[in-house]
């Protein structure tokens, strides 16, 4: 095991450092990334659980329009209030429990 030259060694050394620095940017990267997928589903949920949907400025509102889908054959809708823009939308997700 002879030559280990110290100006080697300290090479490795900033060498794994650099490396280090670099993983950090890259999880920084990662959060990052991670962030704008989450933004990205969010936006998704919004859309479906909100922009397609009709919107029914009151409960009584949503009510009636579900009892007019009910006699018309769509059963099981029940309203809901939207956390996203206030309104009342219609859904046809079973509660449960
Ligand atoms: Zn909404």
């Amino acid at each position: 095991m002879g030559s280990r030259k110290p100006s080697a060694n300290a090479k490795r050394i900033s060498a794994f450092k650099a490396g280090l620095g670099s993983s950090d940017d890259l999880f920084i990267r990662e959060e990052r990334r991670q962030g704008a997928l989450d933004a990205c589903r969010e936006e998704a949920r919004r859309e479906r659980a909100c922009e397609r949907k009709k919107r029914y400025a009151s409960r009584a509102d949503a009510e009636e329009a579900a009892r007019l889908c009910a006699e018309h054959g769509r059963r099981g809708l029940r309203c809901y209030k939207c956390s996203y823009c206030g309104g009342w939308h219609l859904t046809s997700k079973a509660l449960r429990g």
